[in-house]
């Protein structure tokens, strides 16, 4: 099978486009037999799902499954792959990369168009043939699958992605992904498989190759409830997921949503550190459903778990916090001693498609 992948972006990146292509076809080269053309890859592969990888492939802006004809006879052959379909109106889009080809692109589309019975139709046709001429060689295809656009994996770094079990995170990751972050995720559970069990579901689905950290929460809860002002029960919570967090990733990413619950005020958002990506701060919750449904999370997301950070709950969480209030919580934990005891008691997964 011959497939067509187009990206976009990269190509306007000026100096950053070789490496941005070096990227892409790193990522690529682990399924498919990649050769580089003008502008876009030839990829070649024997796997019938090999659009379960496509899909996920971000930086593409779309690919194609193509059938190459010969330069010589291209009008010819082009038009007698066209002629095999079942159409009533078609037309013929010729795109040439090679400004030296020895037709022009509105040519092709005439001299083809030509050959063909029909009815030709350049606005409304049920039949567009494209065919691309470039590096000498002609590909046609009917059906151009949208990709999944944004930048490469890694062009942008490494992060690490707080997972919950709720509908934001995964659509938080998806964002840092599609900026070209290359990202790990760690979960926190109180004992509850469902929720680990949907973490890994999202990051199957999300991500060709990814690794989960998984940490049991519930002695650090334990003895947050135990010590802790009832008030500030989940920004030390929280608290403790960053803290932990940071000794895996250096970049962090969170689903935090301004306002969305008590946690999430400014100023609470404040006390934990602004150096944290929050990919979703001033989305509304709306539009994370929507983006959710889009890129297939929701319905992961929204399966029953016992969510680490809804037990014990205070009538009335703080809403205004800061540094030194939490500091001051934390003062009376052992802190670095609770942190290295989750650490040990972690473990993680490695996902690749
Ligand atoms: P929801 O859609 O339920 O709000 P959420 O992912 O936004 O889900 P919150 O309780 O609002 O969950 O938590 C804010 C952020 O903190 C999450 O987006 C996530 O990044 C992080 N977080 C919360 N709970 C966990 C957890 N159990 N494991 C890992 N990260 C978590
Ligand atoms: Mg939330």
């Amino acid at each position: 099978m011959l497939i067509i992948a187009h990206y976009g972006e990269i190509a306007l990146k000026g100096k950053n486009r070789g490496f941005f292509e070096k990227k892409l076809s790193e990522t690529l080269s682990q399924y498919f037999r990649v050769t580089k053309l003008s502008g876009r890859f030839l990829l070649e592969t024997n796997n019938p799902d090999y659009q379960d990888i496509l899909r996920r492939v971000y930086g593409l802006t779309s690919y194609s499954e193509v059938t190459e004809v010969d330069t010589k006879n291209v009008v010819a052959e082009t038009a007698k792959l066209v002629q095999e379909k079942d159409f009533h109106s078609f037309r013929i889009s010729a795109s040439r990369s090679d400004k030296d080809f020895f037709l022009t692109s509105p040519e092709l589309n005439q001299q083809i168009g030509s050959l063909v019975k029909g009815k030709v139709d350049l606005n409304n046709a049920d039949l567009t043939c494209y065919l691309e001429v470039v590096n000498n060689r002609c590909f046609v295809y009917f059906h151009k699958q949208e990709g999944i656009g944004g930048l490469p994996l890694g062009v942008s770094g490494e992060g690490l992605v707080l997972l919950s079990g709720g509908i934001d995170s995964p659509v938080a990751a998806h964002r840092a992904m599609k900026r070209g972050l290359k990202v790990n995720f760690i979960h926190f559970h109180s004992g509850s498989s469902a929720s680990v069990r949907k973490a890994e579901d999202v990051i199957k689905h999300l991500t060709l190759k990814a690794r989960l950290y998984i940490v049991p929460f519930n002695d650090i809860q334990q003895k947050i409830l135990v010590s802790v002002k009832p008030d500030m029960r989940v920004l030390l919570y929280r608290r403790f997921m960053i803290g932990i967090a940071r000794k895996i990733g250096n970049v962090l990413i969170t689903g935090d949503n301004l306002g969305q619950v008590a946690s999430q005020t400014l100023k609470n958002l404040d006390a934990l550190g602004w150096d944290i990506l929050r990919p979703l701060l001033c989305w509304d919750k709306q539009e994370i459903v929507d983006e959710a449904k889009k890129i297939g999370t929701y319905n992961i997301s929204i399966r029953p778990h016992q969510d680490c950070c809804s037990r014990f709950l205070p009538e009335h969480p703080a809403t205004a916090s800061s540094v030194k209030e939490v500091d001051l919580e934390l003062s009376k934990l052992n802190y670095t001693e609770m942190i290295d005891q989750a650490l040990a008691s972690s473990n993680f997964i490695d996902f690749k498609l």
